[in-house]
């Protein structure tokens, strides 16, 4: 195949990159940057690094495979704990010949610096420990992580300051900090950091001293009013904690290094309030030198494959928060413990190229063994990704940082705020997101409300967001669930819902369509998701109509299929020519029946009046990422969710054009002219796709 050009490159204008230093100049809109190639590197463990052969076995490995990795990135430590002095010191300066070493090849290369904070407590013998000197992170309860240490000690931060000069002395091509940083999840604790120093910040912030006691009071006490305003606060607190820790690094090293790239590892960091476009901007320092992200999250093995989706959504949301001027987005594909059989390398391969589709640059291959033996067990896995790199090029060529389109499960940095707001404590509650299932049968997912055309509302987020957030919200589209109706109604919104909830069934309850123009032909059918087991029951919500322009879609129906009431599932439209679907019967799950996988693409599309950019209109398991241009082109990616083959796959795109390009993940592509129309879509017949592929399809049959 010829190489490609990007649709993008057809209405905007090229701006160069300087691809070989990674020091991309900072002009303009990333969302309107072209892009050469993905930015791919591996992470390098201990194991591979610290002997000379063993090190030079790798990059004949890799040499032996050109391309599959532009950058070599070593980690600076084995385990999970802020490694003493003198072995970093020691460590690094072997890895700063390791670094030249893979210079010479051709390769760029840098420092990953584990840990900062440290994750947990592993190797605390070798590992500093000296509660009387280094704070360590403390949870509401007083309890502490001897591994991680507390980022508002001026002991840690002056001791890695010197930790980065180490590093910058060898002149490494970039420094990339870890997803250590953070302030939940140092284990065997969780949401830190209430030590002294955090205490004496935190009542500098608030004018007043706190204790312990006192915060988990104010968090969990009085009014929702009073424990949102406290807990917004406390979350603003937070990220100015890891601020401040970036800003006494930043300054150190962009005095030295002013255009160095300088990395971050996050995961969904909702607990230290997701500030990631201020803090890539304090990591660019006054400088603006070039910043690098790796947004991650754990999937290791694959033998549970909804987690493969599950990050990519998680990593969907932390690009939608990066800042424009950040380019090299490497998500972190992690094998951890390496051990090759827990993950096949098509998944890896599929892994990389699916969170490209869900926002990603690049990818960051943590995949390799940690021991000091041969890596003959994964050359195949090198062997694949190689073979897969030319179409992760592709890929980014042509979705770029646009942001990706569609149906929107509305969240912001706030969210936090309502973990536990209703009952229960601030400190032990879940983050209130629906399960994503929705988007495992063909709705294309948004992670920026701005960049969506429906909204999922949830009663969490609502908590967070004012009056004016919400009635903007609802004069579009929107699909809710009836614990979110219930507390639009009760903050003054009835006359936008259309419906109010009269009762809840938890026992025995089964759903029924009725007839009904967004119900097509599956009027009469049925569903029932078994309430009576309890891991997945979801209470039945009785809707009633408040408006007579409000209709029912389906009505409830006992076990002896008497019906029981006659709306568990409404739509509406609202005097600010919003529209409304609310769903009462398993909104979230169990939505992969024939019926019910139909019936919520119908309803997605009639909320968005049709504007949704395209979606998988047959009966297939799939996930669907799509960008658009502001000329009306169309790039997207959808993987085969299934084990099955997907054959007969129609995808429905709102376009113009009547042929679209269709790449395979060995980057040979095809063209795919339209079959026909559908309102202002024009339907596109899929060649099959094998179970666990993707597939990048771009419209205008984009050479
Ligand atoms: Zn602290």
């Amino acid at each position: 195949m010829k190489p490609a050009a990007t649709f993008l490159g057809t209405v905007l204008a090229a701006i160069a990159l300087n691809m070989a230093t990674g020091a991309e100049t900072r002009q303009g809109s990333s969302s309107g940057r072209q892009f050469d190639k993905a930015f791919v590197s591996f992470r390098i463990g201990m194991g591979q690094s610290m002997s000379e052969s063993r090190f030079t076995e790798l990059l004949d490995l890799f040499d032996k495979y050109p391309g599959v990795t532009d950058e070599v990135t070593l980690f600076t430590t084995y385990s999970h704990a802020v490694q003493k002095p003198e072995l970093f010191e020691s460590r690094v300066q072997v890895l700063a010949k390791r670094i030249a070493q893979a210079r010479a090849r051709g390769y760029r290369s840098g420092y990953n610096i584990l840990c900062v904070m440290g994750h947990h407590n592993e190797n605390l013998p070798n590992s500093i420990v000296e509660p009387e000197k280094y704070t360590q992170v403390t949870d509401i309860a007083g309890a502490t992580s001897q591994g991680s240490l507390c980022p508002n000690d001026p002991d840690l931060v002056e001791q890695m300051r010197w930790r980065m000069q180490l590093m910058m002395d060898a002149k490494p091509d970039y420094i990339w900090l870890d997803d250590d940083i953070r302030l939940a999840g140092h284990m065997p604790v969780n949401l830190t950091c209430f030590c002294e120093h955090c205490l004496a910040k935190f009542g500098q912030a608030t004018g007043r001293a706190w204790t312990r006691e006192q915060i988990q009071a104010a968090a969990d006490q009085g009014s929702l009013e009073e424990k949102l305003a406290f807990r917004r606060t406390m979350l603003q607190h937070n990220r100015d904690t890891i601020n401040g820790l970036f800003k006494a690094l930043t300054d150190h090293i962009r005095a030295g290094a002013p255009e160095m790239p300088l990395g971050f590892m996050t995961g969904d960091r909702f607990w230290e309030g997701y500030d990631f476009a201020r803090w890539g901007d304090t990591l660019a320092g006054t400088a603006q030198g070039p910043v690098m992200w790796r947004p991650g999250g754990g999937y290791y093995e694959d033998s549970n494959t909804g987690g493969l989706v599950d990050k990519s959504h998680a990593i969907g949301r932390q690009v939608s928060q990066l800042a424009d001027h950040v380019l090299s987005i490497q998500s972190e594909i992690e094998n951890f413990p390496y051990q090759r059989l827990k993950k096949a390398q098509n998944i890896v391969a599929l892994e990389a190229a699916q969170h490209i589709a869900a926002g990603c640059t690049g990818a960051a291959f943590n995949v390799l063994g940690q021991y000091d033996e041969p890596l003959d067990e994964f050359e195949p896995l090198v062997a694949r990704l190689h073979r897969v790199r030319p179409f992760l090029d592709t890929m980014v060529r042509h979705l770029g940082r646009s942001a990706p389109t569609g149906v929107h499960v509305v969240w912001n940095q706030d969210l936090y705020a309502a973990v536990g707001l209703e009952g229960g404590s601030w400190f032990s509650g879940g983050v209130p997101f629906p399960d994503d299932e929705m988007f495992d049968i063909g709705i294309p997912c948004a992670y920026d409300g701005k960049a969506s055309q429906v909204h999922v509302l949830t009663r969490g987020v609502i908590h967070t967001l004012d009056d004016r957030e919400i009635r903007e919200i609802l004069s579009q589209g929107v699909y809710m669930d009836g614990p979110a109706l219930d507390l639009l109604n009760a903050r003054g919104f009835g006359d936008l819902t259309g419906f109010r909830t009269i009762g809840v069934d938890t026992v025995d309850r089964m759903t029924e369509f009725l007839p009904h123009p967004l119900n097509g032909p599956f009027a009469g059918r049925q569903c029932d998701n078994r309430q009576s087991f309890v891991w997945w029951m979801v209470p039945a919500h009785l809707l009633e109509k408040t408006n007579a322009g409000a209709e029912s879609l389906a009505r409830l129906l006992d076990y002896s299929w008497e019906p029981v009431h006659d709306c568990a599932m409404g739509v509406f439209e609202n005097k600010l020519g919003g529209r409304v679907c609310v769903q009462g019967y398993y909104p979230w799950t169990y939505l992969q029946n024939l019926s019910r996988s139909w019936q919520l693409k119908s309803v997605m599309r009639w909320l968005s009046r049709d504007s949704l950019p395209g979606y998988v209109n047959s009966y297939h398991k799939m996930n669907l990422w799509v960008r658009q241009a502001p000329g009306g082109q169309i790039a997207l990616a959808l993987t085969n969710a299934s084990f099955d083959e997907a054959d007969g796959v129609e995808l429905l795109l709102r376009t113009e054009s009547g042929e679209i390009r269709v790449w395979d993940m060995d980057n040979d592509s095809t063209v795919v002219e339209s079959a026909g129309l559908d309102g202002p879509y024009r339907t596109f017949p899929l060649p099959s796709i094998p179970p666990w592929e993707l597939r990048l399809i771009a419209t205008g049959a984009t050479r």
